[in-house]
């Protein structure tokens, strides 16, 4: 199975759950930036502090700030696979990824796209009562993912890099779905 993963997607398609559970299944590292970000915001630490009104307003924080806490992983990644799951959020944060991929020697091998209609998105999220989930900032996070986020959809689809995977349905069929795309059986 590729282990070296991405996951792309809108805000509440369960990128965060999938990427756990297959992280857990295949012994991977799960790095999420809105996890570490969260953390950073509950520690209170003066990176946290930037980035709290930020996420709230359910706009991106800088790229600088996201490539400093990513470059502070990149050591800790290990040898058993790994998996992207919120970074990179634009082309300039792919743009960045890459050559620290290629230094530590561990180039990407596939980008999922879990796919799911706006509706079951909006849904989804707010029955999560997270505090960046009231209507109007999901509302805005899916216009900062169509206008910011999406182009990458067609930045790895060039690459051949890319796999969609429809994310509808119960979370152990859709599981078991990105498996198999991931083994190509
Ligand atoms: P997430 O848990 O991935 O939905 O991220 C929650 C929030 O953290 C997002 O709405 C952004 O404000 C911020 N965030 C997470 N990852 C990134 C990233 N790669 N670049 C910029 N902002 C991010």
């Amino acid at each position: 199975m590729k282990k070296r993963l991405l996951f792309l997607g809108p805000p509440g398609a369960g990128k965060g759950t999938q990427a756990a559970r297959l992280c857990e299944q295949h012994g991977m590292k799960h790095l999420s930036t809105g996890d570490l970000l969260r953390a950073e915001v509950a520690a209170g630490t003066d990176l946290g502090k930037e980035a709290k009104a930020v996420m709230n307003r359910g706009e991106l924080v800088s790229d600088a700030l996201v490539l400093a806490i990513v470059k502070g992983q990149l050591g800790a990644l290990g040898d058993g696979g790994w998996l992207l799951d919120g970074f990179p959020r634009n082309v300039a944060q792919a743009e960045a990824l890459e050559p620290l991929l290629t230094e530590i020697g561990q180039p990407l091998e596939a980008v999922v796209l879990l796919e799911l209609d706006d509706a079951v998105l909006m849904e989804r999220m707010l029955s999560r009562g997270r505090e960046d989930d009231n209507e109007d900032v999901i509302r805005h996070r899916l216009e900062v993912y169509r206008d910011k986020t999406a182009p990458l959809i067609d930045h790895y689809r060039q690459k051949g890099q890319l796999i969609s995977v429809e994310a509808q349905g119960n979370i152990e069929a859709i599981t078991d779905r990105i498996q198999q795309a991931l083994t190509g059986s």
